[in-house]
Protein backbone atom coordinates (compact mmCIF):
# COMPACT_ATOMS: atom_id res chain seq x y z
CA UNK A 1 0.00 0.00 0.00
CA UNK A 2 1.52 3.71 -1.01
CA UNK A 3 -0.04 6.50 0.90
CA UNK A 4 0.71 9.53 -1.22
CA UNK A 5 0.85 11.66 2.07
CA UNK A 6 2.13 15.64 1.75
CA UNK A 7 5.07 16.03 3.94
CA UNK A 8 4.79 18.95 6.40
CA UNK A 9 6.98 21.80 6.20
CA UNK A 10 7.81 22.11 9.64
CA UNK A 11 9.69 25.15 10.40
CA UNK A 12 11.41 24.50 13.38
CA UNK A 13 15.07 26.28 13.35
CA UNK A 14 13.51 29.68 12.66
CA UNK A 15 16.40 31.40 14.26
CA UNK A 16 15.55 33.57 16.77
CA UNK A 17 18.17 36.52 17.21
CA UNK A 18 18.91 36.74 20.75
CA UNK A 19 20.07 40.20 22.46
CA UNK A 20 23.17 39.84 24.88
CA UNK A 21 22.82 42.72 27.29
CA UNK A 22 25.86 42.87 29.60
CA UNK A 23 23.95 44.04 32.05
CA UNK A 24 23.37 42.22 34.84
CA UNK A 25 21.03 40.91 37.64
CA UNK A 26 17.90 43.24 38.23
CA UNK A 27 14.74 42.49 36.23
CA UNK A 28 12.98 45.04 35.22
CA UNK A 29 9.85 45.92 32.96
CA UNK A 30 11.68 49.03 31.44
CA UNK A 31 14.38 47.31 30.25
CA UNK A 32 15.85 50.25 28.15
CA UNK A 33 18.63 52.46 29.21
CA UNK A 34 19.04 56.26 29.99
CA UNK A 35 19.95 57.79 26.42
CA UNK A 36 22.01 59.78 28.41
CA UNK A 37 23.89 58.31 31.37
CA UNK A 38 23.79 54.53 29.42
CA UNK A 39 22.92 53.25 32.60
CA UNK A 40 19.35 51.38 32.95
CA UNK A 41 16.35 53.50 33.86
CA UNK A 42 15.42 51.05 36.93
CA UNK A 43 11.42 50.70 38.23
CA UNK A 44 11.85 52.38 41.50
CA UNK A 45 13.94 55.33 39.77
CA UNK A 46 12.46 58.03 37.78
CA UNK A 47 12.10 57.64 34.30
CA UNK A 48 10.43 59.02 31.58
CA UNK A 49 10.09 57.90 28.02
CA UNK A 50 10.29 60.27 24.95
CA UNK A 51 6.88 60.38 23.12
CA UNK A 52 9.01 61.20 19.30
CA UNK A 53 12.07 58.63 19.45
CA UNK A 54 10.33 56.14 22.41
CA UNK A 55 13.65 56.52 24.56
CA UNK A 56 13.81 56.29 28.17
CA UNK A 57 15.56 58.63 30.33
CA UNK A 58 16.13 59.48 33.93
CA UNK A 59 14.52 62.35 34.80
CA UNK A 60 17.11 63.76 36.74
CA UNK A 61 19.37 63.50 33.82
CA UNK A 62 17.25 65.80 31.23
CA UNK A 63 16.50 68.24 34.38
CA UNK A 64 12.79 67.35 34.98
CA UNK A 65 11.56 68.70 38.65
CA UNK A 66 9.71 66.51 40.91
CA UNK A 67 6.66 68.95 40.46
CA UNK A 68 7.43 68.53 36.31
CA UNK A 69 7.21 64.57 36.68
CA UNK A 70 4.20 64.31 39.18
CA UNK A 71 2.36 66.35 36.30
CA UNK A 72 3.68 63.83 33.63
CA UNK A 73 3.06 60.95 35.24
CA UNK A 74 0.20 61.45 36.33
CA UNK A 75 -1.56 61.74 33.70
CA UNK A 76 -2.65 57.97 31.91
CA UNK A 77 -0.41 55.54 30.12
CA UNK A 78 0.33 56.83 26.64
CA UNK A 79 -0.95 60.52 27.27
CA UNK A 80 2.16 61.50 28.34
CA UNK A 81 3.77 64.25 26.15
CA UNK A 82 7.39 64.56 26.60
CA UNK A 83 9.92 64.77 24.37
CA UNK A 84 13.54 64.73 24.95
CA UNK A 85 16.30 67.20 23.80
CA UNK A 86 16.85 66.06 20.55
CA UNK A 87 13.42 65.69 19.67
CA UNK A 88 12.40 68.99 20.82
CA UNK A 89 15.52 70.56 18.32
CA UNK A 90 13.71 68.29 15.75
CA UNK A 91 10.09 69.66 16.76
CA UNK A 92 11.64 73.10 16.93
CA UNK A 93 12.50 72.81 13.53
CA UNK A 94 9.32 71.50 12.21
CA UNK A 95 7.79 74.58 14.32
CA UNK A 96 10.35 76.91 12.43
CA UNK A 97 9.53 75.52 8.89
CA UNK A 98 5.83 76.19 9.65
CA UNK A 99 6.55 79.69 11.00
CA UNK A 100 8.54 80.23 7.89
CA UNK A 101 5.77 79.58 5.80
CA UNK A 102 3.20 81.27 7.68
CA UNK A 103 5.63 84.19 7.58
CA UNK A 104 6.32 83.51 3.86
CA UNK A 105 1.89 83.52 3.59
CA UNK A 106 2.01 86.53 5.72
CA UNK A 107 4.11 88.61 3.48
CA UNK A 108 2.76 87.91 -0.03
CA UNK A 109 -0.58 88.73 1.54
CA UNK A 110 0.80 92.39 2.58
CA UNK A 111 2.18 92.06 -0.78
CA UNK A 112 -1.02 91.60 -2.72
CA UNK A 113 -2.45 94.52 -0.46
CA UNK A 114 0.21 96.76 -1.87
CA UNK A 115 -0.70 95.91 -5.11
CA UNK A 116 -4.03 96.57 -4.50
CA UNK A 117 -3.50 100.19 -2.99
CA UNK A 118 -0.72 100.63 -5.88
CA UNK A 119 -3.12 100.04 -8.56
CA UNK A 120 -6.05 101.56 -6.93
CA UNK A 121 -3.96 104.76 -6.46
CA UNK A 122 -3.17 104.42 -10.25
CA UNK A 123 -6.78 104.56 -11.26
CA UNK A 124 -7.60 107.23 -9.29
CA UNK A 125 -4.77 109.20 -11.03
CA UNK A 126 -6.30 108.46 -14.19
CA UNK A 127 -9.56 109.73 -13.24
ZN1 LIG B 1 20.33 58.69 33.05
ZN1 LIG C 1 13.20 61.67 21.71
Amino acid sequence: MASAQGRKNSNSDTKKSQKFKTVGGKSSDKNEDCQVCSSPVEMDQKGIECEICKHWFHANCVDIEDSEYEVLTSHKKGSIHWYCDDCNVKSIELLKLVFNIQEKMQKSEIKSEKMKTETNAKFQKIE
